[in-house]
């Protein structure tokens, strides 16, 4: 399955000037962490001056994102979006009529 994340923090828990929890948002970027949660990062993009980052992730469960997502639970929320692809869309509209 595919998921959107959506990421925010405030600029006192951004890991990019905060040493406390420099390591948080790191670690989901480690291929060992990302392997532990059976997840893959399809994509991450950075909206620096909003403290958020926007995810496309390959997993099984939801469960297993959130599991992926644990590091940054104390610095911040994520919203976790289920999605298909266009194509994915468009056959179960053709399957529907
Ligand atoms: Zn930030």
């Amino acid at each position: 399955m595919t998921f959107l994340v959506t990421h925010v923090h405030t600029h006192a828990t951004c890991p990019a000037v905060n040493k406390e929890v420099a390591g948080t948002f790191g670690r989901l970027m480690q291929a060992a962490h990302q392997k532990a949660c059976g997840v893959e990062v399809v994509g991450c993009w950075i909206d620096a001056p909003a403290h958020t980052a926007h995810m496309v992730l390959s997993a099984q469960s939801v469960a297993d994102v959130q599991k992926f997502l644990w590091p940054v639970l104390r610095i911040g929320s994520a919203t976790t979006t289920p999605v298909v692809t266009a194509a994915e869309a468009m056959a179960i509209a053709e399957s529907a009529d």
